[in-house]
């Protein structure tokens, strides 16, 4: 039987997937699965016995399930019998069918390099968000600008000083839960900001911390990472003129270097989740294109107030794109509340989940 949690995982899985990636489902429906011309596909449910789609072929709408070999124990194990699925569909596909986003994003992964860099200095941006700069080794990071990100790999067991020769994410990937594993955890973090050969990043301090974060709070100047990246999800369609932007802590950095790169004629309003007034942060010049929603008594990832206030918005689409990142479930809902209640086409919508809440 799949733990309480797992299943909890996989919903959020289920979601993200029918969200942003129905043309990797449809390939697998149609190349894989044989269904000729496989349309509008889904995941429908994941159970013990495999991942259930529903698909058309045109005319009639039609189920096939991935059937699990073996009983997955993880999130990574049930999307690891998708990528199977889609790989195989690729290969027995003809060759001019487009590339799948998730395909795409893997080409680009493929040439991202590890950089090694250190703690060079610490400041509290909120009482709940912590920056630290990093210094040194990054002389040819490449500057995407916007809510550009890296996978932060730390050694979260602080039993050793530095990571071993020959260390890469490509390494840290492969090592099994023991090993390697055993002293280096890793998450992603965008860059705050830019410098010679520096970076700023803003780590949240959240309850139930997890292994980066209780890092970046205990690390002294000095204290090595090693960086994977950079990569970037924002990306408004041309012609572009006017942005809304929905981030709860996570995703503040993101937004606020992105708002930074926007040409000088562009329009912009942003609305902020945090946990109260003394979460929140100076502005300067962009305060009057923020609204703050506090969560207050409601934790992380189950405020309610964002939701709401989406909801009563009256947008006008045109040349809009809309930029969100924060919970996963959260940003599912918002993405599913403005594609039904405002006159937008997927590609005027980018909501990304950063971090997902546990069902506890
Ligand atoms: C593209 C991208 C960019 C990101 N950029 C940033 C960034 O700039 N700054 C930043 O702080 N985070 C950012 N995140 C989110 C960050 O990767 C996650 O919050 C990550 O889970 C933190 O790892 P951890 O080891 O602290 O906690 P984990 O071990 O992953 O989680 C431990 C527990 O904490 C909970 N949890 C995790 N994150 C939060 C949170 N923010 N609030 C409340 N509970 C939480 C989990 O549900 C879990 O129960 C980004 C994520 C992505 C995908």
């Amino acid at each position: 039987m799949f733990s309480e949690e797992l299943k909890y995982q996989l919903d959020a899985m289920l979601e993200t997937y029918n969200d942003n990636h129905s043309d990797a489902i449809d390939l697998i429906c149609e190349h894989h699965l044989g269904v000729l011309g496989a349309r509008d596909s889904r995941i429908s449910s994941i159970n013990e016995e495999g991942i259930h789609l529903s698909t058309s072929d045109g005319g009639s709408t039609l189920e096939r399930t991935l059937e699990f070999l073996e009983m997955p124990n993880t999130n990574e194990e049930v999307v690891g019998v998708l990528l199977a699925s889609l790989s195989d569909a690729r290969s027995k596909a003809p060759s001019n069918v487009p590339k799948t986003k998730i395909e795409l994003e893997f080409e680009k992964t493929r040439r991202l390099k590890t950089y090694f860099t250190e703690v060079f200095e610490r400041r509290d941006v909120s009482s709940n968000i912590l920056e630290l700069k990093f210094k040194g080794g990054l002389g040819e990071l490449p500057n995407l600008g916007n809510d550009a990100f890296l996978y932060f790999i730390v050694d979260s067991s602080g039993e050793t000083d530095d990571f071993p020769p020959g260390f890469s994410m490509e390494t840290f990937r492969r090592s099994g839960t023991k090993g390697l594993r055993r002293h280096y955890s890793g998450a992603y973090y965008t860059i705050r900001e830019y410098g010679e050969d520096a970076i700023d990043v803003w780590f949240v301090r959240h309850a139930d911390a997890g292994p980066l974060s209780q890092w970046a709070e205990n690390v002294s100047v000095g204290g090595k990472a090693a960086i994977w990246g950079p990569r970037t999800s924002f990306k408004p369609p041309q012609n572009t003129n006017r942005y809304l932007f929905i981030a709860d802590e996570t995703a503040q950095p993101a937004v606020l270097s992105s708002i930074e790169n926007l040409p000088d004629q562009c329009e912009y309003a942003c609305l902020f989740e945090t946990h109260d007034d003394s979460s929140s942060f100076e502005l300067g010049d962009k305060s009057d294109f923020v609204e703050w929603i506090y969560r207050k008594q409601e934790k992380a990832g189950e405020g309610t107030g964002l939701i709401k206030k989406i909801s009563e918005l009256k947008l006008d689409t045109e040349n809009l794109y809309i930029f969100g990142a924060g919970e996963t479930r959260q940003m599912s809902a918002i993405r599913r509340q403005l594609m039904s209640s405002q006159n937008l086409s997927s590609d005027q919508i980018t909501m990304v989940g950063y971090w997902s809440r546990s069902s506890l």
